[in-house]
Protein backbone atom coordinates (compact mmCIF):
# COMPACT_ATOMS: atom_id res chain seq x y z
CA UNK A 1 0.00 0.00 0.00
CA UNK A 2 1.01 3.19 -1.08
CA UNK A 3 2.16 5.59 2.07
CA UNK A 4 0.79 8.82 1.67
CA UNK A 5 3.05 10.61 3.76
CA UNK A 6 6.68 9.28 2.09
CA UNK A 7 8.93 12.30 1.72
CA UNK A 8 10.85 9.95 -0.77
CA UNK A 9 8.97 7.18 -2.93
CA UNK A 10 11.31 4.78 -5.44
CA UNK A 11 9.64 2.49 -7.56
CA UNK A 12 11.43 0.22 -10.17
CA UNK A 13 14.29 2.16 -9.80
CA UNK A 14 17.03 0.85 -12.63
CA UNK A 15 20.24 2.51 -13.78
CA UNK A 16 23.07 1.38 -16.29
CA UNK A 17 26.07 2.76 -17.37
CA UNK A 18 26.60 1.36 -21.13
CA UNK A 19 26.06 -2.30 -20.77
CA UNK A 20 26.48 -2.28 -16.85
CA UNK A 21 23.44 -2.10 -14.68
CA UNK A 22 23.64 -0.92 -11.51
CA UNK A 23 20.43 -0.43 -10.24
CA UNK A 24 18.38 -3.22 -10.81
CA UNK A 25 14.74 -2.39 -9.31
CA UNK A 26 15.12 -0.26 -6.21
CA UNK A 27 11.93 -0.14 -4.25
CA UNK A 28 11.67 2.53 -1.28
CA UNK A 29 9.35 4.91 0.75
CA UNK A 30 10.17 7.24 3.54
CA UNK A 31 8.79 8.72 5.89
CA UNK A 32 9.89 12.36 7.16
CA UNK A 33 12.19 12.23 9.99
CA UNK A 34 13.83 9.42 9.75
CA UNK A 35 18.39 8.66 9.37
CA UNK A 36 18.44 6.60 6.89
CA UNK A 37 21.93 4.69 6.47
CA UNK A 38 22.61 3.47 2.81
CA UNK A 39 24.97 1.14 3.08
CA UNK A 40 26.94 -1.63 0.53
CA UNK A 41 30.41 -2.57 -0.56
CA UNK A 42 32.35 0.34 -3.25
CA UNK A 43 30.67 0.58 -6.28
CA UNK A 44 27.38 -0.93 -5.47
CA UNK A 45 25.41 2.15 -6.71
CA UNK A 46 24.54 4.05 -3.24
CA UNK A 47 26.14 7.95 -4.83
CA UNK A 48 24.60 6.42 -8.45
CA UNK A 49 21.00 6.51 -6.22
CA UNK A 50 21.92 9.69 -4.50
CA UNK A 51 22.52 11.77 -7.95
CA UNK A 52 19.41 10.27 -9.43
CA UNK A 53 17.61 12.01 -6.05
CA UNK A 54 19.45 15.11 -6.42
CA UNK A 55 18.33 15.29 -10.12
CA UNK A 56 22.21 15.33 -11.53
CA UNK A 57 22.11 12.12 -13.14
CA UNK A 58 19.89 11.05 -15.74
CA UNK A 59 18.71 8.10 -17.72
CA UNK A 60 16.92 5.98 -15.11
CA UNK A 61 13.96 4.39 -15.68
CA UNK A 62 11.40 3.88 -12.87
CA UNK A 63 10.15 6.68 -10.78
CA UNK A 64 11.56 8.65 -8.23
CA UNK A 65 9.68 10.90 -6.45
CA UNK A 66 10.08 13.62 -3.28
CA UNK A 67 8.26 15.61 -1.30
CA UNK A 68 5.38 13.65 -3.38
CA UNK A 69 6.41 15.14 -7.24
CA UNK A 70 8.07 13.26 -9.85
CA UNK A 71 11.70 14.78 -9.91
CA UNK A 72 11.45 14.03 -13.69
CA UNK A 73 8.38 16.20 -14.34
CA UNK A 74 8.16 18.13 -11.34
CA UNK A 75 10.86 21.05 -12.32
CA UNK A 76 13.64 21.44 -10.03
CA UNK A 77 12.02 23.27 -7.10
CA UNK A 78 12.44 20.36 -4.73
CA UNK A 79 16.22 21.13 -5.45
CA UNK A 80 15.99 24.29 -2.56
CA UNK A 81 14.01 21.75 -0.15
CA UNK A 82 17.54 19.45 -0.26
CA UNK A 83 21.20 19.48 1.20
CA UNK A 84 24.32 17.44 -0.12
CA UNK A 85 27.53 16.67 1.87
CA UNK A 86 29.12 14.55 -1.75
CA UNK A 87 31.70 12.34 -1.32
CA UNK A 88 34.11 13.86 -3.56
CA UNK A 89 33.55 17.63 -3.89
CA UNK A 90 34.38 20.18 -6.09
CA UNK A 91 34.80 22.88 -4.01
CA UNK A 92 35.72 26.19 -5.62
CA UNK A 93 39.47 26.18 -3.48
CA UNK A 94 40.17 30.12 -4.63
CA UNK A 95 37.24 31.17 -3.60
CA UNK A 96 36.90 32.13 0.29
CA UNK A 97 34.12 30.73 2.25
CA UNK A 98 32.55 34.17 2.83
CA UNK A 99 32.54 34.30 -1.10
CA UNK A 100 31.81 30.25 -1.83
CA UNK A 101 28.45 31.04 1.10
CA UNK A 102 27.49 34.21 -1.08
CA UNK A 103 27.18 32.33 -4.41
CA UNK A 104 25.40 29.45 -2.04
CA UNK A 105 23.08 32.42 -0.81
CA UNK A 106 22.26 33.48 -4.18
CA UNK A 107 21.56 30.43 -5.42
CA UNK A 108 19.04 29.78 -3.04
CA UNK A 109 17.91 33.41 -2.77
CA UNK A 110 18.71 34.16 0.78
CA UNK A 111 19.75 37.47 2.04
CA UNK A 112 23.00 38.22 2.26
CA UNK A 113 23.42 39.55 5.62
CA UNK A 114 20.85 36.99 7.26
CA UNK A 115 22.80 34.77 5.27
CA UNK A 116 26.40 35.70 6.24
CA UNK A 117 25.65 36.48 9.79
CA UNK A 118 24.17 32.41 10.19
CA UNK A 119 26.86 31.08 7.99
CA UNK A 120 29.72 33.18 10.38
CA UNK A 121 27.96 31.98 13.40
CA UNK A 122 27.77 28.29 12.19
CA UNK A 123 31.57 28.42 11.19
CA UNK A 124 31.97 29.46 14.87
CA UNK A 125 30.25 26.29 16.45
CA UNK A 126 32.31 24.25 14.30
CA UNK A 127 35.84 26.50 15.74
CA UNK A 128 36.50 27.41 11.78
CA UNK A 129 35.56 31.17 12.18
CA UNK A 130 38.66 32.99 12.06
CA UNK A 131 39.05 31.02 8.38
CA UNK A 132 35.76 32.72 7.27
CA UNK A 133 37.47 35.12 4.55
CA UNK A 134 40.33 32.83 3.73
CA UNK A 135 40.64 31.08 0.60
CA UNK A 136 39.12 27.40 0.61
CA UNK A 137 42.70 26.26 -0.21
CA UNK A 138 44.37 27.15 2.72
CA UNK A 139 41.87 25.07 4.62
CA UNK A 140 42.75 21.51 6.21
CA UNK A 141 41.07 18.32 4.84
CA UNK A 142 38.64 18.49 7.98
CA UNK A 143 37.92 22.45 7.76
CA UNK A 144 36.30 22.02 4.21
CA UNK A 145 34.42 19.14 5.15
CA UNK A 146 33.22 21.66 8.06
CA UNK A 147 32.48 23.66 5.44
CA UNK A 148 30.50 21.20 2.78
CA UNK A 149 28.03 20.63 5.76
CA UNK A 150 27.48 24.06 6.76
CA UNK A 151 26.79 24.60 3.20
CA UNK A 152 24.62 21.49 2.91
CA UNK A 153 22.13 22.92 5.66
CA UNK A 154 22.54 26.84 5.34
CA UNK A 155 19.48 26.94 3.39
CA UNK A 156 17.38 24.68 6.22
CA UNK A 157 16.51 22.01 3.87
CA UNK A 158 14.04 19.16 4.71
CA UNK A 159 16.01 16.05 3.11
CA UNK A 160 19.84 15.71 3.81
CA UNK A 161 22.15 13.48 1.83
CA UNK A 162 25.19 12.83 3.92
CA UNK A 163 27.48 10.70 1.37
CA UNK A 164 30.30 9.54 3.63
CA UNK A 165 30.13 13.14 5.84
CA UNK A 166 32.48 12.41 8.40
CA UNK A 167 35.36 12.28 6.19
CA UNK A 168 38.67 14.17 7.68
CA UNK A 169 36.54 14.86 10.88
CA UNK A 170 38.20 14.82 14.22
CA UNK A 171 36.69 12.55 17.01
CA UNK A 172 35.27 15.70 18.85
CA UNK A 173 33.59 17.06 15.49
CA UNK A 174 32.21 13.62 15.02
CA UNK A 175 30.18 13.98 18.35
CA UNK A 176 29.09 17.23 17.54
CA UNK A 177 27.80 16.15 14.27
CA UNK A 178 25.98 12.83 15.25
CA UNK A 179 24.18 14.84 17.88
CA UNK A 180 23.44 17.38 14.81
CA UNK A 181 21.95 14.95 13.25
CA UNK A 182 19.96 13.60 15.81
CA UNK A 183 18.46 16.54 16.40
CA UNK A 184 17.80 17.59 12.88
CA UNK A 185 15.96 14.13 12.77
CA UNK A 186 13.62 15.24 15.72
CA UNK A 187 12.68 18.40 14.26
CA UNK A 188 11.88 16.16 11.42
CA UNK A 189 14.01 16.27 8.70
CA UNK A 190 14.76 13.26 6.55
CA UNK A 191 18.23 12.28 6.65
CA UNK A 192 20.19 9.37 4.04
CA UNK A 193 23.46 9.05 5.32
CA UNK A 194 25.66 7.08 3.49
CA UNK A 195 28.69 5.80 4.51
CA UNK A 196 31.40 2.87 5.46
CA UNK A 197 32.08 3.67 8.97
CA UNK A 198 29.84 0.61 10.14
CA UNK A 199 29.68 1.32 13.71
CA UNK A 200 28.45 5.08 13.45
CA UNK A 201 25.90 3.68 10.82
CA UNK A 202 24.74 1.25 13.10
CA UNK A 203 24.61 3.73 16.14
CA UNK A 204 23.01 6.70 14.14
CA UNK A 205 20.48 5.28 11.96
CA UNK A 206 16.92 4.48 12.72
CA UNK A 207 16.48 2.79 9.68
CA UNK A 208 19.27 0.75 7.75
CA UNK A 209 19.25 0.02 4.00
CA UNK A 210 21.99 -2.64 2.20
CA UNK A 211 22.38 -1.86 -1.31
CA UNK A 212 23.81 -5.15 -2.85
CA UNK A 213 23.86 -6.41 -6.37
CA UNK A 214 21.78 -3.81 -7.82
CA UNK A 215 19.09 -4.91 -5.25
CA UNK A 216 18.18 -3.81 -1.45
CA UNK A 217 18.59 -6.90 0.58
CA UNK A 218 18.32 -5.55 3.96
CA UNK A 219 15.82 -3.09 5.29
CA UNK A 220 15.03 -2.83 8.83
CA UNK A 221 16.87 -1.01 12.02
CA UNK A 222 19.54 -2.45 13.42
CA UNK A 223 18.06 -4.12 16.10
CA UNK A 224 15.58 -6.25 13.47
CA UNK A 225 18.42 -6.66 10.73
CA UNK A 226 20.59 -8.08 13.78
CA UNK A 227 17.70 -10.79 14.64
CA UNK A 228 17.14 -11.72 11.12
CA UNK A 229 20.95 -12.66 11.14
CA UNK A 230 23.28 -14.87 13.05
CA UNK A 231 26.13 -12.65 13.26
CA UNK A 232 26.03 -9.78 15.81
CA UNK A 233 27.89 -5.92 14.74
CA UNK A 234 27.04 -4.16 11.66
CA UNK A 235 30.06 -4.82 10.54
CA UNK A 236 29.43 -8.51 10.47
CA UNK A 237 25.87 -8.48 9.25
CA UNK A 238 27.49 -6.78 5.79
CA UNK A 239 30.12 -9.50 5.54
CA UNK A 240 27.67 -12.54 5.83
CA UNK A 241 24.70 -10.28 3.76
CA UNK A 242 27.60 -9.45 1.10
CA UNK A 243 28.76 -13.05 1.28
CA UNK A 244 32.13 -11.78 1.81
CA UNK A 245 34.17 -14.03 4.15
CA UNK A 246 38.22 -13.82 2.68
CA UNK A 247 39.24 -11.09 4.51
CA UNK A 248 41.75 -13.25 6.74
CA UNK A 249 43.35 -15.04 3.14
CA UNK A 250 43.33 -11.40 1.17
CA UNK A 251 45.25 -9.68 3.95
CA UNK A 252 47.58 -13.05 3.80
CA UNK A 253 48.04 -12.90 -0.31
CA UNK A 254 48.36 -8.75 0.31
CA UNK A 255 51.15 -9.01 2.81
CA UNK A 256 52.65 -12.15 0.85
CA UNK A 257 53.27 -9.75 -2.47
CA UNK A 258 54.45 -6.97 -0.40
CA UNK A 259 57.14 -8.37 1.04
CA UNK A 260 58.25 -10.58 -2.25
CA UNK A 261 60.64 -8.30 -3.81
P1 LIG B 1 31.71 3.66 -3.20
O1 LIG B 1 31.32 3.02 -1.91
O2 LIG B 1 33.02 3.10 -3.71
O3 LIG B 1 31.68 5.16 -3.17
P2 LIG B 1 29.12 3.50 -4.58
O4 LIG B 1 28.26 2.46 -3.96
O5 LIG B 1 28.82 4.91 -4.25
O6 LIG B 1 30.64 3.15 -4.31
P3 LIG B 1 28.74 4.27 -7.34
O7 LIG B 1 29.70 5.43 -7.33
O8 LIG B 1 27.29 4.57 -7.37
O9 LIG B 1 29.06 3.26 -6.15
O10 LIG B 1 29.14 3.38 -8.61
C1 LIG B 1 28.42 2.20 -8.93
C2 LIG B 1 29.03 1.53 -10.16
O11 LIG B 1 28.77 2.36 -11.29
C3 LIG B 1 30.53 1.33 -10.10
O12 LIG B 1 30.84 0.09 -10.69
C4 LIG B 1 31.09 2.46 -10.94
O13 LIG B 1 32.26 2.07 -11.58
C5 LIG B 1 29.98 2.68 -11.94
N1 LIG B 1 29.92 4.09 -12.35
C6 LIG B 1 29.66 5.14 -11.53
N2 LIG B 1 29.64 6.29 -12.23
C7 LIG B 1 29.90 5.94 -13.52
C8 LIG B 1 30.02 6.68 -14.73
N3 LIG B 1 29.86 8.00 -14.78
N4 LIG B 1 30.29 5.99 -15.86
C9 LIG B 1 30.43 4.65 -15.85
N5 LIG B 1 30.33 3.89 -14.74
C10 LIG B 1 30.07 4.52 -13.59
Amino acid sequence: MENKESIISIKNLEMSYGNKKVLKGINLEIPRGQIIGYIGANGAGKSTTIKIMLGILSGYTGTVEILGKDISTGGVEYKKKIGYVPELADIYENLTAYEYISFIGGVYGIEENKLMTKAEKLMDLFGIKDAFKSRISSYSKGMKQKLLIICSLIHNPDILFFDEPLSGLDANSVMVFKEIMDSLAKEGKTIFYSSHIMDVVEKVSDRILLLNDGQIVADGSFEELKNNQKEGSLEEIFNQLTGFNEHTSIAKDFVSLVEEV
